[in-house]
């Protein structure tokens, strides 16, 4: 079936259900059993690896449901599902270290991921090197002995340059290295991450997949051979995911793709537009002809999604703001994703990053969300020309 029969289509059966379209809400700790024999039973399909509940932990029929659309929108085997896209990324990197082991991470993550592998993931004996991400098949003279996991965000958080997942993939495995993406930036829908050679996606689902700013959840899908580490490292932290937000972020994927190819044509007319406005340096937008990362986005990629970065012809933090204060359509806030249109400060010193060279300007970045093309960009004129004034 094609991906948006799939969209449509997946997730909607459980047994538990009575015949509605959308999979209820079941909220559960206990799950009971009629005698000792089905206990026994059940926990046996447990253990070999079905998806069945035995506690309200794991496997209750939303999480199933969902777990089963992501891992087949990202092309991946199977996937857990976590309290954030925070955590999805932590449990992805823990699945696949020990002590003494080391990690390569690209520059361009997203920030908590940088703190986590500089605090928690230290602690543990475990060592980071970020690198440039546009090092390609340069990754082959970081990796040391112990290198365990390639880490890579294509286009990066913030800064938007878009990475050559295939040589640097085929440089990982070859030393053995496992290779995790976060594609929460263009979703399964516009790059099949694991076609490119990814062991482990993650997925922070607050962003498309929720798609309405109302939830958080996170997932990663593994490969059939990063599946079991996976699924353990998860369960051992304790993960969890609530059926409410299960239940939204199931909803939410039925429109993904539709959202997410309105999101790309909005976005790319307003970054078309603001590259020839006075008031901009510099778009940060892979699917832009004149982007340093476009060859490749072109090459690898099926689309691209709402959020790009703007370097505005302005120094300091006070002009910054002249721009983003009195925009009535783009609000001032973290995360994305949603169906509404946000900006945000980048704030690029914050977790100690190298980034690409620029001109210095003050760099903003915008989540173009379903509103109508020509009353967004109105608004970010007029918050160019406030700026200018
Ligand atoms: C937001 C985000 C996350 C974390 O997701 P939360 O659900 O907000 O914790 C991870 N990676 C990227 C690229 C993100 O933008």
């Amino acid at each position: 079936m094609k991906l948006s029969t799939r969209l449509a289509q997946r997730g909607r059966k459980a047994k538990s259900s009575p015949g509605t379209v959308n999979l209820p809400v079941v909220r559960a700790s206990t799950v009971t059993f009629a005698s000792v024999a089905e206990m026994d039973a059940v926990q046996k399909r447990f253990d070999a690896d079905e998806p069945i509940p035995t506690y309200g932990i794991t496997n209750m029929p939303l999480r199933v449901a969902f777990e089963e659309m992501i891992s087949d929108i990202e092309g991946g085997h199977r996937a857990v599902t976590l309290p954030t896209g925070a955590a999805a990324v932590s449990v992805a990197i823990m699945a696949t270290v020990q002590k003494g082991d080391h990690v390569l991470v690209t520059d361009s993550c997203y920030g908590p991921t940088r703190r986590f592998c500089d605090r928690t993931l230290a602690r543990f004996g475990v060592e980071t090197t970020y690198y440039d991400p546009t090092i390609g098949a340069g990754i082959a003279a970081l990796m040391k002995p112990n290198t365990r996991c390639v880490y890579l965000e294509s286009p990066g958080s913030i800064t938007f340059e878009v990475q050559d997942f295939p040589a640097i993939a085929k440089e990982a495995k070859a030393r053995g290295a496992a290779v995790i993406h976060d594609n929460t930036w263009a979703t399964g829908v516009f790059f099949r991450s694991f076609e490119h050679g990814a062991d482990l996606v993650v997925q922070a689902a607050s962003k498309y997949p929720g798609g309405h700013s109302d939830l958080l959840l996170g997932a990663v899908v593994a490969n059939e051979k990063w599946w079991p580490m996976l699924r353990d490292t998860s369960r051992d932290l304790g993960q969890y995911a609530s059926p409410d937000d299960l239940f939204l972020a199931l909803r939410g994927m039925r429109t993904l793709e539709v959202r997410l190819k309105h999101h790309e044509e909005s976005a790319l007319e307003i970054a078309k537009r603001l590259q020839k406005h006075p008031g901009v340096r510099r778009v940060l937008h892979p699917a832009l002809p004149d982007d340093p990362g476009h060859a490749i986005w072109k090459r690898d990629y099926l689309g691209s999604s709402g959020l790009f970065g703007v370097e505005l012809d302005a120094t300091g933090r006070d002009r910054m703001a002249k721009f983003v204060d009195g925009l009535e359509c783009f609000a001032l806030g973290y995360s994305w994703g949603g169906y509404d249109s946000l900006v945000a400060p980048a704030n690029l010193g914050r977790y100690g990053r190298v980034v690409r060279p620029w001109k210095g300007g003050e760099l903003v970045r915008l989540q173009v969300g379903l509103e109508d093309v020509e009353d967004l960009y109105a608004d970010l004129e007029r918050g160019l020309a406030r700026m200018k004034a």
